[in-house]
């Protein structure tokens, strides 16, 4: 799951990592009333939205009086915001983070997450903040310092000191960053966060070390013991289709492409993607109906699947392993009926009583196409839509 920026800062604030001071608006008015609230006379104006490389869009702006707070948060509340994270469709801007100004000397940065090879934690920081760290990962991986902890003990303050001594920091900077990287690691783990990271992390030149921008991602399989943390979903920011998806427990996400795929095992609905593209053709989604391929499932799927309007052909690939290709194909046919699927269905059938199963389908006088070969399948759903 994901937070906006604002909430990730209000977690972390309540574990002493050091973030600036600044309030949510949803309107020009509390906007305006953050500004007054803060006090000083320099404002940061941030576009909240679930996407980063804001600044770049014009989703963050530096505000030198009230007025120009003001007109900013005019022009971002309700503009749809366009970033190399967003796609060309942009997301639209319902909410601005206010914040107090922050005097910057250098802009770092830092990212705790887990490293799966390894199976642990690790926290890595690197001189060169605020860009894209992508890039720097990409082509100077050297500048990208790591620590990997140890998850029986946590992240030592040892650790933490050789980060800061690899940024080159010192004095009240180089205590005010251990502190810093302590205290976000703790919340990292402490909130089942599966990404934390601060771009850019900032020091001044008074010594202070501030999380300037702040992205928090968490364990959706560890969400039930966080409901603080769930209470922050922000369903805007989700495609409605998963949304409805996640009510039916199917595993679905919205695709660009027009083959709708219905496929039970997250594997095999890969594989499924793969093969449709390999055949010419673009999937609409991927869907993982589970292990138990029944009626209600299927049904279901076929509602998610002909609610985007890309579709233009659906291809099922089942395996019958535990369920049996008969009870799945009798699914099919009952589900077909009940919702009147207009579209044509190529449907695979394999594994358990797989013979009986295609025969059924195709005794059934509805709009299938049966084959027998994932390949098989995956050309006719093509051929289907090409004609
Ligand atoms: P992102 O583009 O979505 O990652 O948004 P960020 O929160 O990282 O902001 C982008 C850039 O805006 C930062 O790298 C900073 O250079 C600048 N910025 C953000 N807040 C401040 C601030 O308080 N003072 C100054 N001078 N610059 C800021
Ligand atoms: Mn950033």
């Amino acid at each position: 799951m994901k937070i906006h920026e604002y909430q990730a800062k209000e977690i972390l604030r309540s574990y002493n990592v050091a973030v600036p001071q600044g309030y949510p608006a949803t309107t020009v008015k509390q906007a305006v009333k953050a500004a007054e609230k803060l006090g000083g006379n320099v404002w940061v104006v941030k576009a909240q939205i679930h996407a980063g490389g804001r600044g770049k869009g014009g989703g963050v702006k530096l505000a030198r009086s009230k007025e120009q707070v003001e007109n900013f948060a005019k022009q971002m509340l309700g503009m749809t915001l366009v970033t190399h994270q967003t796609g060309p469709e942009g997301k639209k801007v319902r909410r601005l983070l206010v914040e107090q100004g922050v005097d910057i000397d250098r802009e770092l940065y830092v990212g705790v997450t887990l490293d799966r090879a390894q199976s642990k934690n690790v926290v890595m920081v690197s001189t060169e903040g605020g860009v894209e760290i992508e890039k720097v990962a990409a082509e100077t991986p050297e500048k990208i310092l790591k620590e990997t902890v140890d998850p029986a003990i946590g992240l030592q303050a040892y650790q933490a000191r050789k980060l800061a001594f690899g940024l080159g920091l010192e004095g009240l900077q180089f205590k005010n960053a251990v502190k810093f990287l302590l205290a976000l690691y703790k919340a990292y783990e402490a909130t089942d966060s599966s990404l934390a990271e601060i771009n850019p992390l900032v020091v001044t030149k008074e010594g202070d070390v501030i999380a300037l921008d702040a992205k928090m991602n968490f364990d959706d399989n560890a969400l039930y013991r966080h409901p603080e943390i769930v209470k922050y979903r922000d369903l805007h920011e989700e495609e409605p289709l998963e949304i409805e998806a996640s009510k039916y427990h199917l595993n679905y996400i919205k695709l660009d492409g027009n083959v709708g795929c219905m496929v039970n095992g997250a594997g095999l609905a890969m594989a499924t993607m793969d093969i449709i593209k390999l055949a010419g053709g673009d999937p609409a989604n991927f869907l993982d109906v589970g292990g138990t391929a029944n009626k209600e499932t299927v049904a279901n799927g076929f509602k998610i699947i002909l609610s985007d309007p890309n579709v233009k052909a659906i291809l099922i690939n089942i395996f019958g392993g535990i369920v049996r290709c008969d009870i799945v194909a009798q699914g099919v046919i009952d589900a077909v009926k009940e919702i009147n699927v207009k579209v044509p269905i190529v449907v695979r059938l394999d594994g358990t009583n797989a013979e009986a199963g295609r025969e059924m389908l195709e005794k059934a006088g509805l709009n299938f196409e049966v084959a027998s070969t994932l390949k098989e399948a995956a050309e006719k759903v093509t051929a289907v839509i090409a004609n």
